[in-house]
């Protein structure tokens, strides 16, 4: 079904138009008429299924035309980098229209976020932390809003936000429609949820735990002392167009980074120690493709929307496995296909178990042919899954690498 017969306003039609967008994703198709109608909405979609497009559409529709007197519409953000990502999707989809979007954030200066709002904004798009700073100047009033969306709700809360995003639901008027959006939809969620929303409709794109099926993920074991170069060995064995590494660590992110430009690759590090301006360049470059590797850590790379990312390596393994999901949600972005390779040492073998039981399925591995691998690197914490060896591969897994992807099989004759 074309974008044309989802009831949207012309101008937002034009606007999708031309950001080159044919068809909807599957979230847009189902959220975009629930927003349409009206009513409260509780989407679970992952970061990469076209999620912005499937609120800020409906709701620039329902919007009309630019008025003066305050924000009508409110969109609570993470984190900096995904407000000002989410306020540039609503601006690029209203350029046809003359509705002004702004964006509230911490990490810089008060000034022009203080000008923009009393220039008059239709859409205020805030960090909890900032938004309430606006509130308290008496800069910012809630009393107009008439939409007020959620977005990235589990992370918001896994980061501590509750209480602001509780304060500030509070501070907008008890009429209006609310939509939460939310990769996964745990308890915590039902319960600001039932306090938030009214009779919602649930929206669920995929399983919850789901991990994009156009991905191909493999786990490449080694031992702590060849990570690094079985990374450089890897990057200059697949054929990427953009790869984002991930460090558990800030000053592990640094030393990447460095040894990676020492053997020559153009690359920006994103982490919670830079600045906002080195942040913001370090996307740009990224995403222009100044920089062919971004090394980044989790928090500083929650959100961020780098379309065309062709692999993610885990130099770590994440601790968490909510966050292996959350890293490889930056590969396979609204149909696009990506690699995510884990580099894992015999010490790492449980974390990989606790995220295989998390995303439901197990994960090959691979080891790189033509890499010069210790000798004593037999591996026996990542032989494959009795169930599997010699076997075809369980669902989901890849039976082949893409683009000539170098790998054979660990345990495998
Ligand atoms: P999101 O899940 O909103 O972060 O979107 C992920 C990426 O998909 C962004 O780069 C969008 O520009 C892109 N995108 C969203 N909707 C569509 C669509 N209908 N067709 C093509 N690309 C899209």
């Amino acid at each position: 079904m074309p974008f044309s017969k989802l009831s949207l306003a012309p101008a937002m039609i034009r606007g999708v138009q031309a950001m080159g967008y044919t068809e909807p994703t599957p979230v847009q198709l189902r959220a975009i008429p629930v927003v349409m109608s009206g009513k409260d909405l509780i989407a679970s979609a992952q970061t990469g299924t076209g999620k912005t497009a499937a609120f800020a559409l409906p709701v620039l529709s329902l919007l009309g035309a630019h008025r003066a007197g305050g924000p009508r519409v409110l969109v609570l953000e993470p984190t900096r980098e995904l407000a000002a990502q989410v306020e540039t999707a609503f601006r690029d989809f209203s350029r046809y229209s003359d509705i002004r979007a702004t964006v509230l954030h911490g990490g810089v200066g008060y000034g022009r976020q203080r000008s923009e709002l009393r220039a008059g904004a239709d859409v205020v798009v805030a960090t909890p932390g900032r938004l309430l700073d606006f509130l308290q100047e008496g800069e910012l009033k809630l009393g107009g809003i008439q939409i007020l969306i959620l977005d990235e709700v589990d992370r918001m809360l896994d980061m501590g936000f509750i209480h602001d995003v509780r304060r500030i639901i509070q501070r907008c008027p008890a009429q209006r429609q609310t939509l939460f959006f939310s990769a996964t939809v745990p308890p915590e969620i039902a319960s600001v949820a039932s306090f938030a929303l009214r009779d919602p409709v649930r929206v669920e794109i995929g399983a919850v735990k789901s991990v994009t099926q156009l991905i191909t993920h493999a786990i490449y074991p080694v031992h702590q002392e060849q990570k690094f170069d079985l990374l450089l060995a890897l990057l200059s064995a697949i054929d990427f167009n953009s790869v984002l590494v991930f460090s558990r660590t800030k000053h592990g992110a640094d030393r990447i980074a460095r040894r990676l430009r020492e053997a020559n690759h153009s690359v920006a590090v994103l982490h919670a120690n830079r600045s906002q301006n080195q942040r913001m360049e370090a996307l740009e470059g990224f995403r222009s493709g100044r920089y062919e590797v971004m090394v980044a850590t989790d928090i500083a790379a929650r959100g961020i929307d780098v379309a065309g990312v062709s692999h993610v390596i885990n130099y770590d393994v994440p601790e968490n496995p909510e966050d292996y999901v959350h890293r490889i949600g930056r590969t396979g972005r609204a149909q696009a296909v990506g690699d995510a390779f884990t580099l894992a040492t015999p010490e790492n073998a449980s974390d990989v178990r606790d995220i295989e039981r998390f995303i439901g399925r197990e994960i090959p591995r691979l080891k790189l042919a033509g890499f010069a691998y210790k000798a004593a690197s037999a591996f026996p914490q990542y032989r494959e899954p009795q169930g599997r060896r010699g076997g075809p591969p369980s669902r989901g897994t890849p039976s082949h690498h893409p683009r000539g992807k170098p790998g054979a099989h660990w345990g495998r004759r």
